[in-house]
């Protein structure tokens, strides 16, 4: 059975290319037809690992393509991935299945309500790769930068499912996680105590050693919102192990620095946005979370960059 892998992008290459070369079928969906003709022309997409280049000439299809999809990696960013799926719906066969790749949390609810006949995996990686833009073959060479490791769950269904032999077969580190929506709360929790701090005060993640206190308070308040909404074990020691990746990736910028320093958009609605929104939805009162937000999608709007 094939999979389709929607969104050429870093990790949906680094999928696609790994899934290839195990000979697991595998079929890219391509924004539109001048998107197709461009990947084509490039010879498929090249993987870069440990410096040496490889070139996966993964075939290529577009959205409207009339070819059923069954397993679907939806590799797209976070304020994409409702209208990707919309767009996808007719093609899914009876049983479809789907894995959401999508950083933070909202996304995976809004893709779920648009394909209720969809089973839907939702994935937790620390895998890291980006597009080298500066090689020839452009978009389409993406380097594998980060080894890391990815969680897959279905909060309504613990049963794994079949094809993660696929991923065995494929070198892909993964594990099934019957608590995934715990662990992409403590993620995202993570991240609203390290990430926006890291843009506001334009720093590297070891920068926040100097605003400690600051740190301390939200992590207090996520931990507050955690507890609230039915995640008290992503709350337990998450300003110790805040404080643990200050220190461990200190010299590196968070996503979100690098985001807004490139002028690109970043997934704050998915991340951030929505600690703040489902605070409200409980009624919880977050002074210092609630500032942070506001003092954050100013220092975007200034830069012209999106709120959502
Ligand atoms: P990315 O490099 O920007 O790739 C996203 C891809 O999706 C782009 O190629 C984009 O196409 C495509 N796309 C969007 N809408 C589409 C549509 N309707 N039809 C077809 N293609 C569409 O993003 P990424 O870095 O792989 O990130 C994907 C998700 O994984 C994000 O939520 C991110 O936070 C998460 N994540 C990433 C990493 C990482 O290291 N990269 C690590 C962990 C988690 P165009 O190029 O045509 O716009």
């Amino acid at each position: 059975m094939s999979w389709h892998v929607l969104g050429a992008g870093s990790l949906g290459c680094l999928w696609a290319a790994r899934l290839a070369r195990a000979g697991v079928p595998v079929q890219l969906i391509l924004r539109n037809p001048a998107r197709l003709a461009a990947y084509q022309r490039a010879g498929g997409l090249s993987l870069v690992e440990q410096g040496l280049a490889r070139r996966y000439p993964v075939p290529g299809q577009t959205v409207d393509d009339p070819q059923p999809i069954r397993r679907l990696l939806l590799a797209c960013k976070a304020y994409d991935a409702e209208s990707a799926i919309t767009g996808l719906a007719p093609r899914l066969a009876p049983g479809a299945e789907l894995i959401l790749l999508q950083n933070g949390l909202g996304s995976q609810e809004a893709v779920a309500a648009r394909v209720p006949q969809a089973r839907c995996i939702f994935a937790s990686s620390t895998e890291g790769a980006f597009r080298d833009g500066t090689a020839p073959e452009g978009e389409w060479r993406v380097v594998f930068a980060g080894q890391g490791h990815t969680w897959l769950g279905d909060p309504l269904d613990d049963h794994p499912p079949l094809w993660l032999s696929d991923l065995e077969r494929s070198g892909i580190p993964h594990q099934w996680s019957p608590d995934i929506l715990s662990r992409l709360w403590r993620k995202l929790a993570l991240n609203c105590a390290i990430n926006p701090l890291t843009v506001l005060y334009a720093c590297r993640n070891g920068g926040l050693s100097e605003h400690s206190a600051e740190v301390a308070t939200l992590c207090a308040e996520l931990g507050q919102l955690l507890r609230s909404c039915g995640q008290p074990a992503a709350a337990l020691d998450l300003h110790a192990e805040v404080q643990r990746v200050i220190q461990a990736t200190a010299a590196n910028y968070s996503s979100m620095h690098q985001d807004v320093a490139q002028g690109r958009r970043t997934e704050i609605a998915y991340l951030l946005g929505h600690a703040c929104a489902t605070a409200q939805r409980h009624h919880l009162d977050l002074p210092h979370l609630a500032a942070l937000q506001e003092r954050l999608l100013q220092y975007l709007d200034a830069r012209g960059l999106p709120s959502h």
